[in-house]
């Protein structure tokens, strides 16, 4: 076919994203019976109640299309947050967001920064537009803000932050963030990705984003119903930003980009605080938890401001990964991020961390330590 010669380079060097292996597929190729997925950063304890109820009533109505303003999610985001309606723009999952800006801001001969290791999300949009991405490395576990603050050029368009960043668990430090944002030029757009933001730890001196609102224009905060809110499946995601960004995205955005029983459950979600807070509360409990059992058996883990933790192994963590998959338990192996003996886990339920921890001594067992 002639017409697949005239497919753009940065289109044919894309690589699909490599999702957290699906459940179904573990129980078809390893016979596993109810396997436990601590890959993907979801809710372990479930959906909250009240979304699967809104949820639910909205079936009845689904020969209708959905409300494409997403006026009353809006209306349920705005008081959180006291933003006006106009300064929020829905999405398909937070990553619709990623998607947005990009194809307003970047084109080529522009550019976007972003770190490494960091959301690989940031990059593939970036790509996909024709767009140069630009990588700093973090340093200490966390986003380099003085090499990034270098790396601008006047064709820098985005600087993308997940805070927590996404693997180390990591945020940056409000002053310093202030500082950064005093020393950037005008031209550019911060991203700050808050996709954990309600995890991180009550007292943090960490910028959140929504405050910038009034002070900053330049920065663009995105949220998401996909990790602590437990609504991953039904792809709801949302930015907080200046209104005339606001216009801007909502010109490239399709007319009902998020489903009706999507903005009904997130609408739900954000109404039941005791979902929420109990999903906090399982977390800071399991993580402290785990991260004293990992180190009684010989793991380094890194306790974070999010629902999971990075895990050094000292072993092949691909290894591990494939004798965790054998024994019904999918954790994610960092070797795409650069770290060949890591592992990442999400923080489940008890019953899920205990079943990890045991199928986890014994895997340990079976495979010698790099170098040891
Ligand atoms: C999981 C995650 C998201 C969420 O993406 P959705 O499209 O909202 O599901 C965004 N950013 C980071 C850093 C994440 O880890």
């Amino acid at each position: 076919m002639e017409i697949l010669n005239d497919v753009p380079d940065y289109i044919r060097d894309l690589v699909p994203y490599p999702p957290g292996k699906p459940m179904e597929e573990l129980e078809r190729q390893y016979g596993v019976k109810n396997p436990i997925k601590l890959a993907s950063n979801e809710n372990s304890l479930g959906p909250s109640p009240e979304a699967v109820e809104r949820c639910r009533k909205s079936l009845d109505r689904l020969n209708r299309y959905p409300d494409g303003s997403g006026y009353y999610l809006k209306e349920s985001i705005s008081r959180r947050f006291g933003a006006a309606q106009e300064n929020i723009v829905l999405g398909n999952g937070s990553n619709e967001l990623i998607d947005f800006l990009c194809r307003v801001f970047v084109r080529r001969g522009r550019n976007a920064i972003s770190s490494r290791p960091s959301f690989l999300v940031y990059n593939k949009m970036v790509q996909i537009t024709g767009g140069e991405n630009i990588i700093v490395p973090l340093r200490d576990s966390t986003h380099d803000l003085e090499a990034i603050s270098r790396a601008v050029n006047p064709e820098t368009r985005l600087i993308f932050l997940d805070n927590p960043n996404n693997p180390m668990g990591t945020v940056i430090n409000r002053s310093e963030f202030d500082g950064f944002l005093n020393d950037l030029p005008g031209h550019l757009l911060v991203v700050l990705d808050e996709a954990y933001g309600e995890f991180v730890r009550p007292g943090t001196e960490t910028p959140k984003g929504a405050e910038y609102l009034e002070k900053d224009p330049r920065v663009v905060t995105l949220r998401t119903f996909s990790k602590s809110y437990g609504l991953a499946g039904l792809r709801v995601g949302y930015g907080i930003m200046d209104s005339r960004i606001a216009q801007l995205l909502e010109r490239v955005r399709q007319p009902f980009n998020v489903n009706l029983p999507a903005q009904e459950a997130a609408r739900g979600a954000l109404k039941d605080e005791a979902h929420l807070e109990k999903t906090l509360e399982n977390n800071r409990r399991e993580m402290k938890r785990l991260a004293l059992e990992l180190k009684a058996m010989g793991c380094r883990p890194f306790e974070s401001h999010t629902n999971f933790m990075l895990v050094d192994t000292f072993r092949d963590a691909g290894e591990v990964y494939e004798a965790m998959l054998r024994k019904g338990v999918i954790i994610r192996a960092m070797a795409a991020y650069g770290f060949p003996s890591y592992i990442r886990i999400t923080i489940g339920t008890p019953e899920e961390n205990q079943r990890f921890l045991s199928a986890f001594s014994q895997v340990l067992e079976k495979i010698p330590v790099k170098g040891g």
